[in-house]
């Protein structure tokens, strides 16, 4: 038998995915169309990614900014994200070719991107990275922070806070992350409900291939998918 083409692969994933999204969506009285599915497109190729954009995805982020910057040029066109970690260094190679970063995990990375942003005259739409198993190997704001956060970033030019973004720790049964995504949740209302100028909590992003379905069940807005979508990736 022939392998399956990586073509194939997404076709079966993606409408196999949507039908898991629409589910989850509708398990907890939401719709499909509420929420985003964002194509996590770390090491795949662009032939594929804009396979996948001509399919219907239309939200698509990277990881570093270095294959972003090698591929963004040839990608149909899609609104491009930024989620992996990023270092200040960076931030001015990728100010204008994305619409948000989600992976926003500190005041200096903040500050360094307001400063690109006014430089660059754009508004960067961000949102802040929520360490939410408090884990020692991961960056980003802490649930105590992420208040006084919010408050103080909001205040640096050229900024849009839009929401939260948070990886939970690893673990062998999504169901053990519902906690952390319910903890996710309550910020975002929480935050929501102080109605601070320059930030809105429009954007909960959380929820990863083995996860998705129990994030959007515990308020996810929007999932990002890699794995389930284009098949494990291969790192050579
Ligand atoms: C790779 C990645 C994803 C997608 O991970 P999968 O498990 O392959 O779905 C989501 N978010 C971030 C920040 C990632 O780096």
């Amino acid at each position: 038998m022939m392998e399956k083409s990586s073509i194939d692969i997404f076709d079966e994933n993606y409408a196999t995915i949507t039908q898991k999204i629409a589910s989850a969506a509708q398990s907890v009285g939401k719709n499909q169309d509420d929420i985003t599915l964002l194509a996590a497109t770390k090491t795949v190729d662009v032939d594929i990614i804009n396979h996948a954009i001509k399919s219907g995805i239309k939200f698509i982020g990277e990881n570093r900014v270095q294959e972003f910057l090698s591929k963004h040029d040839s990608y149909l066109s899609v609104n491009k994200h930024f989620i992996g970690h990023l270092q200040t260094n960076k931030v001015k190679d990728i100010i204008d070719k994305v619409s948000l970063i989600h992976s926003v995990d500190s005041y200096r990375l903040a500050q360094e991107i307001s400063k690109q942003a006014v430089k660059h005259n754009v508004v960067m739409d961000i949102l802040l990275e929520i360490n939410i198993g408090n884990e020692q190997s991961k960056s980003g704001f802490t649930a105590h922070e992420v208040f006084e956060a919010v408050e103080k970033i909001a205040k640096f030019d050229n900024i849009k806070i839009k929401g939260l973004m948070a990886i939970p720790p690893v673990c062998e049964n999504p169901q053990q992350n519902r906690p952390y995504f319910a903890k996710m949740n309550k910020l975002f209302i929480d935050i929501g409900a102080k109605k601070l100028d320059n930030s809105s909590m429009e954007i909960l992003s959380m929820g990863m291939s083995d996860d998705y379905e129990v994030a959007i069940q515990e308020g996810a807005n929007m999932v990002r998918l890699g794995t389930a979508l284009f098949g494990r990736r291969n790192y050579n």
